[in-house]
């Protein structure tokens, strides 16, 4: 087979029509076959999560209102790129009517599996707008219907990929195309019934990385809204520099930690192909961004910080105090695994563990199931802070000499600090 290279667009990309005008730019100059995985325009997905919700608790007047704001944004980009709209805003329109429909059947008593069903639309309106103008101008390409090609679970809204019964499929849809160009969504499959699922926020990373591994890609491209990989979010720190050059361990270390710059389950796939994933700019395709791979060995030359807010400090401990590790971690984690609780952090002493959980609407319930068997308290408004590859001066700097600090840990690459959230 030819070579073949994946590129994803992510919302903020084809969130208006110069940004799907420059992805035509970007993608027009690929000489190899290509893939192109696209996310929901910009806050899209968003937006059919608050459609949703207005439902699902009885306004169904502010659900239509918000789903036709949706219609609205999607129409008007369509007719600034095409002289002649029409065509592609009656398919549009027959989008728009199947999620009209779905409102009104939504009887299914699961809200994750209804969540899946309508959400998904974000990515099918984008990639249909997205291949109508490729090929208009002049990029002939295949539509890909992701759901028939990413076979998951019943996981709704965080589904797992079969990924052999999806490489097959997957290939079997590219493999005899006559197109060289091909044009998927980002975030979303199906499970073997054909029942839509959601592969997480932000999973369109993930979905890239999954099509690179399957196709045999010989590189990832994520195509993003800053010059490449910064050693912080530019948002919460100031003196922040580009790494050209990253391996794949601590890349996934700094995803899973919060670094918001790439889904934390994208790198796994990616690795076990040896397929380098590359972050480039969006805005700028002369800069090199950077590239995650293999070859990346030694330090990260700079210390990278991670900053995850919405942290809740969780302390456990069983009443009749029993040894927290030997006795009782499996039945603390299987409450935290049953209501899908992600934990960042654990520590732990005799009778105690300690967990950095990320805040959600579950925490109740999981303090509440747990409180029957050990005795259970937390600390609301914190933050969790990765410096992976710390020196002196950082260590200083984030560890002992600021106020609020309540957990440390600490290796040779790592500190990880849970704080309370510094007040405004
Ligand atoms: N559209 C989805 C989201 O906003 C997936 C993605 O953008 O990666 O979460
Ligand atoms: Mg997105």
């Amino acid at each position: 087979m030819q070579p073949l290279k994946v590129y994803k667009f992510g919302g903020a990309s084809v969130r208006s029509a110069e940004g799907i005008e420059n992805l035509r730019r970007i993608v027009g100059r690929e000489k190899d076959r290509l893939f192109i995985v696209v996310s929901a325009m910009g806050k899209t997905t968003n937006a059919l999560e608050e459609v949703l919700d207005r439902w699902m608790r009885g306004d169904r007047e502010a659900a239509q209102n918000r789903f036709a704001e949706v219609e609205r944004y999607h129409d008007e980009i369509v007719r600034s790129l095409f002289d002649n709209p029409s065509p592609l805003l009656s398919r549009l329109r027959a989008l728009y009517d199947e999620v009209r429909t779905l409102l009104g059947s939504l009887t299914e008593d699961d809200y994750d599996r209804r969540y899946d069903r309508l959400v998904s639309y974000g990515e099918l309106l984008s990639t249909t707008v997205v291949s109508e103008y490729l090929s208009l101008r002049g990029l002939p390409n295949r539509w890909i219907d992701m759901r028939r090609c990413l076979v998951t679970d019943d996981r709704y809204r965080e589904a797992e990929v079969d990924t052999a019964r999806s490489a097959a499929l997957l290939r079997e849809a590219v493999e005899h195309a006559p197109e060289s160009l091909f044009v998927g969504q980002g975030f979303i499959g199906a499970t073997p019934e054909g029942n839509p699922t959601t592969l997480g926020r932000e999973g369109s990373d993930y979905s890239a990385a999954l099509v690179g591994a399957m196709l045999g890609a010989e590189s990832v491209s994520i195509w993003k809204d800053v010059d490449g990989i910064l050693n912080a979010d530019p948002r919460l720190f100031d003196d922040t520099v580009l790494i050209p050059r990253m391996s794949y361990l601590d890349a996934i270390e700094l995803a899973y930690s919060g670094a918001q710059i790439i889904h934390p389950k994208t790198i796994k796939p990616l690795q076990n192909a040896g397929i380098p994933l590359h972050v480039r700019p969006f805005g700028d395709s002369s800069k090199p961004g950077s590239v995650i791979c293999a070859e990346a060995h030694g330090p990260l030359g700079v210390p990278v910080r991670i900053l995850k807010q919405n942290q809740i400090l969780v302390s456990v401990r069983p009443r009749d105090f029993s040894f927290v590790l030997e006795q009782r971690l499996p039945d603390i984690f299987a409450v935290f695994a049953r209501y899908r609780q992600k934990i960042n952090l654990i520590q732990s002493s005799a009778v105690n563990l300690s967990l950095c959980i990320d805040d959600s609407r579950h925490l109740q319930t999981v303090v509440d199931t747990l409180q029957a068997d050990f005795r259970v308290v937390y600390n609301k408004n914190m933050e969790l802070l990765t410096v992976r590859g710390y020196d002196a001066e950082s260590y200083r700097r984030y560890v002992e000499q600021v106020p609020g600090v309540y957990l440390v840990q600490k290796t040779r690459r790592a500190v990880r600090i849970v704080r309370r959230k510094a007040e405004p």
